[in-house]
């Protein structure tokens, strides 16, 4: 787990313009999140940094931006219909709703106990499910209450041992399976054909225009298609910041491979996404590769590694790489009736190309760079905040002061200086609020690499200083030289 605190985190982000509450001043939505100047410029960075790194710098990669909302039929062939689906329970006094492996996740040492006092455990300890879950032997416990083939009954264990964290009662319900994806109606007519839903993967957008790019393109295998975008899932009980959100941005990559390659492209991709944490400053062990054993994977996966990352409140997946197989082009040729094969070139060999799909979650990347970038030392006797943010995706890359803006021929030239910058940088602020300490410490805060101060002896020798946000030390340079 991180030794920063999550609520240092989320007060930062708010404090600083980064993220607020999503309809905060008529109380809240739960689960949403709005981006202030500072994060969506962060997002951006990110957003744009990926789509760099994974279509504009590559041959074999064509970018898509799908509707949000698709024809039902879409999430009917999909599976996501009949099993988007998360268990959930509720607490039979005071109605709260909570997410059941959640509930007993996180009250994973009680349920072992529990299996213990029952004289169960030699069940539990069972090597065949110890091997299948390297990480933590108890995780199996939610398998067993909660996966395919439950064995146990979760009420049973929660009512004699788990109280509702609101009303502190222990009478909980059947757990139910609940769909996670927002329904709506398109146009006027609210009858079962008009159904719609807001999207909850950005995948599916990949997939149904697979044929368009391949008659457009006729790219050779393999080839991928890539989408950024919003995603909508109906979380039962949102919560640790972003980390989990009812809307959020995924960017996905569909790679489409001969069903004979795709463990070399697997690989590829595992290589791939590590380059990818390394551009984000993530320090590479907070990264983990879970290997996703099979009773836990999605059934049309034959393999999947999760990447999890250390954050405040602990070990939890960042993102995902999974073999899908031809799983949902198969699903779309037999619902669409329209052959989804590739036919290789200049032979007559043909058939639905298997796929590779890394999928990124763009709040869990952003919460997992603001974690990595959070630094607390002290200067000068005093506490100090700072982001030790990646300069390519620093919202700011240099802050302009005058060091004191009562001085017009001061203002004057560092206006001059501040215009220049941003002509050739862009990412430039102009800061003259407060005197240059809270200045720094403000820019400390953002993320700022570079605090650029022009003073009397700028009128003499058009030097300026800058100030390094890591080291605090400063160096007198001249104006043509930082230009
Ligand atoms: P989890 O098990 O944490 O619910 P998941 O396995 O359902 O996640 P995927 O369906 O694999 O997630 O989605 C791909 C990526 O999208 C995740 O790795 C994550 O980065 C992001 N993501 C998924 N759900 C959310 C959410 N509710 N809020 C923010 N990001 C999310």
């Amino acid at each position: 787990m991180s030794d920063v605190k999550l609520e240092d985190i989320v007060s930062l982000a708010k404090r600083r313009g980064f993220i607020y509450q999503g309809s905060e001043v008529y109380g809240g939505l739960s689960g949403t999140w709005d981006y202030g100047p500072l994060g969506v410029a962060l997002k951006r960075n990110i957003m744009n940094l990926w789509w760099k790194m994974f279509v504009e710098d590559r041959d074999d990669m064509y970018g898509v931006d799908a509707a949000i909302l698709m024809n039902q039929k879409v999430w009917q062939a999909s599976g996501h219909v009949d099993t988007f689906t998360d268990p959930l329970i509720a607490c039979l006094s005071c109605g709260s709703r909570y997410r059941a492996d959640h509930l007993i996740k996180d009250n994973l040492d009680k349920a072992w106990d529990y299996r213990n006092e029952l004289g169960e455990l030699d069940e539990v300890i069972d090597a065949k499910l110890i091997t299948a879950t390297p990480d933590d032997p108890k995780d199996i416990i939610i398998t067993e209450y909660l996966g395919e083939d439950a064995q146990l009954d979760v009420v049973d264990f929660l009512n004699e041992k788990v109280s509702c964290s609101k009303c502190g009662q222990k009478s909980w319900s059947e757990p139910k399976q609940f769909n996670m994806m927002f329904k709506t109606n398109v146009g006027p007519v609210a009858d079962e054909s008009s159904i719609s839903y807001l999207r909850p993967e950005t995948a599916q957008g990949i997939f149904t225009n697979y044929k368009n790019v391949v008659d457009s393109f006729y790219p050779d295998l393999p080839f991928g298609i890539a989408q950024q975008g919003k995603a909508f899932r109906n979380e039962i009980s949102p919560r640790d910041f972003v980390f989990r959100s009812r809307e959020f941005e995924q960017m996905e990559i569909e790679y489409f491979v001969a069903p004979d390659k795709w463990q070399e492209s697997f690989e590829h991709w595992v290589a791939k996404c590590k380059e990818w944490f390394k551009a984000l400053g993530l320090p590479a062990d907070s990264v983990h590769e879970l290997e996703v054993p099979e009773d836990d994977r999605a059934h049309y996966s034959k393999r999947t590694i999760d990447f999890e990352f250390d954050y405040p409140i602990g070990r939890e997946e960042l993102m995902g790489l999974a073999y899908r197989t031809d799983f949902d082009l198969a699903n779309i040729q037999r619902e669409s009736g329209k052959s989804m094969e590739y036919a290789i070139k200049g032979t007559n060999e043909k058939f639905v190309p298997h796929v590779i799909e890394p999928s990124f979650g763009v709040e869990r990347a952003l919460m997992a760079v603001l974690v990595s970038a959070y630094r607390e030392d002290e200067q000068n006797g005093e506490k100090r905040v700072f982001l030790a943010l990646p300069e390519h995706l620093a919202p700011v890359k240099y802050a302009v002061s005058p060091l004191l803006k009562n001085k017009p021929e001061l203002v004057e030239k560092a206006r001059e200086v501040y215009a220049a910058l941003k002509k050739k940088q862009g990412n430039v602020m102009w800061d003259d609020n407060g005197n240059i300490g809270k200045r720094y410490r403000r820019q400390d805060e953002i993320g700022t690499p570079y605090c650029v101060v022009i003073d009397f002896d700028t009128l003499e020798d058009d030097t300026v200083t800058i100030r390094d946000r890591d080291t605090t030390e400063q160096q007198r340079v001249g104006i043509k030289d930082l230009i």
